[in-house]
């Protein structure tokens, strides 16, 4: 075993490295540094970059079984490795651990899902005048560039497809959960052969270089809004393949039927699970205005009763915010709602350490709020009233993203004629967050284009090419 400086390294040409510099990373259930890491270089950028291009031909030479088992192999090899990627997934992420187990298995899943699936020659047409043929290419070096809230399931959906479709890749996890990213590389380092994987450390300062790069061909970007426009125009010049899931502001809209308690925990949960942290999390909260009071109060009583600590603590339903610039960004838009809504319930940080909120429900707030309007990304959710469902359907569309968004009724028929009206990537009714490997999902408007997961989302590693060939003619 050869001796590293750091105990959490780059992997760069089949080879485990040490950074030219360390970035240090905080558990935010402290706010103390806990682990330092390697921090790459532009040099280890490009570095990585050569060698995922050397190892491209061979990689995309492979036949779909033998690319197959290599992905089988590291299923199995972070399976063998579940615990410790589960609690190093709390340690820097800060989400409960059975949270972290659920995400690890997910990974898992993912790599074994897709490494089931071939995208063989399809015949398009077969006449007399001839054939068209339809062939899916690998695009060449993928980069993949993750955020900060779910490391290993946004990483390992990336990866799978990308490789499987026979890409190789070079992926860069957020600075402030980088080790999860790093210990999938110390696996890989075993099994996969060299440059296939590469996994650079940045501390922000070297993604605008991945999207701009010419010896990159496409960029799967998860990420903030804000940071996939950067991503987007740094992407021009090469004219780069994208995908970019960004961020959302996505609606429950609860219906005059429900069950109110029932519906104000599922709905609780949409908005809280991973500290509301979750592209996909219910942002905005409709009630009818006729049981407005009632599910208000439910809500406010669940935050109240939500047990929020150290995510490696038995019974921990809610951690802490992952980092100090979300925490003071989410603890702004409480402060600003309070001044413009009614506080149901939390409003405010524990007095611990670590970037722990209370979880926080505000009422009587205006659509035009910033709490209403943009997105909170933490662990605050506004409830509205509405008086008809024209006008909830109105006020939920009327937004600049379109992520996904939720229904919730006793009558399926009525949440669908409402489903079929929003204008969003995903509409979950009766349920949230269920996103099965074969069901794509994307982003509407400025949410992001492309998509992840299903048959499309692996597609979108690969090259459409036609092969039209005349019969009955001959040259
Ligand atoms: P947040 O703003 O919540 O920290 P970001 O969307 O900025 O989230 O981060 C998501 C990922 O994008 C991270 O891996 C981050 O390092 C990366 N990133 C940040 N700036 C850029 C950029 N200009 N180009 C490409 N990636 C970037």
């Amino acid at each position: 075993m050869e001796k590293y400086n750091m105990p959490y390294h780059l992997l760069i040409d089949g080879k485990l490295v040490d950074g030219a510099s360390s970035l240090d990373v905080i558990n935010p259930a402290t706010g103390q540094v806990f682990e330092t890491c390697a921090r790459a270089s532009e040099k280890q950028l490009e570095e990585a970059v050569v060698a995922a291009k050397r190892a491209f031909p061979a990689w995309a030479a492979l036949s779909h079984p033998q690319r197959r088992t290599y992905l089988l192999k590291l299923a199995e090899a972070i399976e063998a490795r579940h615990s410790e990627f589960a609690t190093l997934l709390t340690r820097e992420q800060g989400k409960p651990l059975p949270h972290a187990a659920g995400e690890v298995s997910y990974a898992i899943g993912a790599l074994r899902h897709f490494a089931d699936i071939d995208l063989p020659v399809q015949t398009r047409r077969d006449t007399a005048d001839g054939r068209v043929l339809e062939q899916r290419t690998p695009l060449g070096v993928v980069g993949a560039i993750t955020p900060w809230n779910f490391p290993v399931a946004l990483l390992l959906i990336k990866i799978a497809p990308g490789l499987i479709t026979g890409n190789t890749m070079v992926v860069k996890p957020a600075p402030t959960t980088p080790l999860t990213t790093a210990l999938l590389g110390e696996i890989a380092c075993d099994i996969l052969p060299p440059g296939v994987l590469n996994v650079i450390i940045d501390a922000n300062d070297l993604g605008g270089k991945i999207t701009a790069h010419p010896d990159i061909a496409k960029v799967t970007f998860t990420g903030s809004s804000a940071t996939g426009k950067h991503v987007m125009a740094s992407a021009a010049d090469t004219v780069k393949r994208l995908t970019l899931e960004l961020g959302g502001n996505d609606a429950a809209i609860i219906l005059d039927d429900v069950d109110i308690k029932d519906v104000a925990h599922k709905v609780f949960t949409a908005g809280m699970l991973n500290s509301g942290q979750i592209c996909l999390a219910a942002k905005r909260i409709y009630a009818p205005r006729a049981i407005y009071d009632e599910i208000c109060d439910e809500l406010g009583q669940l935050a109240q009763q939500a047990v929020v600590n150290d995510g490696l603590l038995d019974g921990t339903e809610i951690g802490p915010v992952q980092n100090k610039q979300q925490y003071e960004k989410v603890l702004g838009f409480i402060k600003t709602a309070r001044e413009q809504g009614t506080v149901v319930a939390g409003g405010e940080a524990l007095p611990q350490d670590g970037y722990f909120i209370k979880p926080t429900i505000i009422r009587d707030i205006a659509d035009d709020a910033p709490l209403v309007r943009e997105e909170q990304f933490g662990p605050v959710i506004p409830v509205l009233a509405y008086d008809t469902i024209e006008d909830v359907i109105e006020r939920v569309n009327n937004s600049d993203f379109g992520l996904g968004g939720t229904i919730w009724t006793k009558n399926v028929d009525r949440g669908l004629d409402i489903a079929l009206r929003i204008q969003s990537g995903t509409v979950w009714v009766n349920k949230h967050l269920d996103i099965p490997y074969d069901t794509p999902y994307g982003g509407a408007k400025q949410s992001g284009f492309g998509c992840e997961s299903g048959i499309e989302g692996l597609k979108e590693f690969t090259q459409l090419k036609i092969i039209n060939i005349a019969t009955n003619a001959t040259a």
